[in-house]
């Protein structure tokens, strides 16, 4: 019997529990967290019934809304015939799933490799790429993620995210996206070693939602052409219409060599894909299976949430609610003295801030964070000083919701130079 059975409501109670059972790494936001029971549409609700704005979306997962109605229905559908078999034995799921992935992605990106993770899925690019070229560096950029396990930890830049002290040293980094010698820089290596591949993200996410500068990608593509390098889009954050398009490459104009979807395929269920042409996935003939890949529930899922997209164009809302809510921030933020750059594309958009030394501007961006959570908002944090509030909503989220989201941001920057508190969602609900 365990000693302690965890039924309580009770934030620090749960806390004590984490402490003594969860690994320490296991980190959670807020000083004072609110314990999260329930969530519908783009809210989440505490075990107090207090009704939270999300937005973050668990990480950019959760595109089509929390309890979406038409995917439970279509999950327990499939759970009620089968959960699981791998992919030893034939099943319809991932089939159907694979045919209906290469209809909405770009052409030549219409064989895959399925299985349960945004590290997995990037793993198996980068293998990929090895088996392909016959080479085994890589080039991936300064402020980048990439995962957790070795080559995908390898392959990122973030300190934050190096937990590792023994990293492959086949990954070279090349500076920051938006440093104008980037791609001269990628070119050095490009001549100095045998790249089997580049791997980006259109947008780094945890690096502080920086965009790549117009007209980078398609200079990359042409780069890496000139050397028989591959290119490996990792849209694990920014794929499925976060962006405004279903790939944020697509919108950029390039189609890479190879793509990693995770996150918001599965709306919360596990499942990540590499998505590449029929001709290089020849080069990975050897036997390769993930016990999860392509699981019957995850898979229906996924295909519900495609359904879900296309039907109310997440696509589209995410274009017009993006660019509308860069705008309203401009207007009503860019007043303040902390707010340093407002950027993003689409529903993955940032707030740069700071205020002092890096020390102090995260210790503000914190104490902003949880005068938010009171207010009824929870917002990401991303950058290496974590000094980034992130905005990525579920996709289903109202315009009025945004607003009041921009305007408790205002208030709360404006009650950080005063005593104001702001005022609670919850004090009409
Ligand atoms: N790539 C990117 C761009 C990510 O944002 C993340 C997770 N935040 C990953 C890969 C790793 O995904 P997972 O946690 O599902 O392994």
């Amino acid at each position: 019997m365990p000693t302690t059975l965890c039924t309580t409501n009770d934030a620090e109670a749960l806390i004590q529990v984490k402490k003594q059972h969860i690994w320490p790494c296991v980190y959670h936001f807020y000083r004072d967290p609110p314990v999260i029971a329930r969530g519908e549409g783009a809210h989440l609700f505490d075990t107090n019934g207090h009704r939270f704005l999300d937005c973050y979306s668990g990480v950019g997962v959760m595109s089509a809304g929390h309890s979406n109605p038409k995917i439970i229905e279509a999950v327990r559908e499939q759970m009620e015939q089968l959960c699981h078999t791998t992919t030893i034995y034939i099943s319809q799921p991932m089939l159907r799933l694979s045919e209906r992935l290469a209809e909405v992605l770009p052409e030549n990106l219409d064989s895959f490799f399925f299985c349960a993770s945004g590290s997995e899925a990037n793993e198996s690019a980068l293998l990929l790429a090895t088996l392909a070229t016959g080479r085994k560096d890589f080039i991936t950029f300064e402020n980048s993620l990439h995962g957790r396990t070795k080559a995908a930890m390898s392959a990122t830049s973030l300190p934050m995210w190096r937990t590792d002290p023994e990293l492959l040293d086949s990954f070279h980094m090349a500076p920051p996206l938006a440093d104008p010698n980037c791609l001269d820089a990628v070119q050095r290596l490009l001549q100095d070693y045998e790249i089997a591949a580049v791997m980006y993200e259109p947008i780094q996410g945890n690096g502080g939602i920086h965009v790549m500068p117009e007209g980078f990608l398609s200079r990359l593509k042409t780069l890496c052409g000139q050397y028989g390098t591959l290119l490996i889009a990792d849209e694990v954050q920014t794929g499925i219409n976060r962006t405004g398009k279903f790939l944020a490459s697509s919108g950029m104009g390039v189609t890479p060599d190879i793509v990693t979807l995770a996150k918001a395929l599965g709306n919360g269920f596990p499942i990540a894909v590499a998505a590449t042409s029929s001709q290089l996935a020849e080069a990975y003939r050897k036997p390769g299976a993930s016990t999860y890949g392509g699981n019957p529930v995850s898979a229906s899922a996924a295909l519900a949430v495609l359904d879900y997209h296309m039907e109310h164009q997440l696509g589209d809302l995410a274009q017009q609610l993006g660019s509308w809510l860069l705008d309203v921030l401009q207007e009503q933020l860019s007043r303040f003295s902390v707010v340093k750059e407002i950027r993003g594309r689409g529903l993955m958009v940032g707030v740069e801030i700071v205020r002092g030394a890096e020390q102090q501007t995260a210790d503000y961006v914190t104490q902003l964070l949880e005068d938010l959570k009171d207010a009824g908002f929870l917002l990401g944090r991303t950058g290496p000083g974590r000094n980034v509030l992130t905005i990525m909503p579920p996709l289903v989220i109202e315009q009025s919701d945004l607003q009041s989201l921009v305007d408790a941001i205002e208030i709360v920057l404006d009650a950080s130079n005063s005593m104001k508190v702001p005022p609670s969602i919850n004090q009409n609900s």
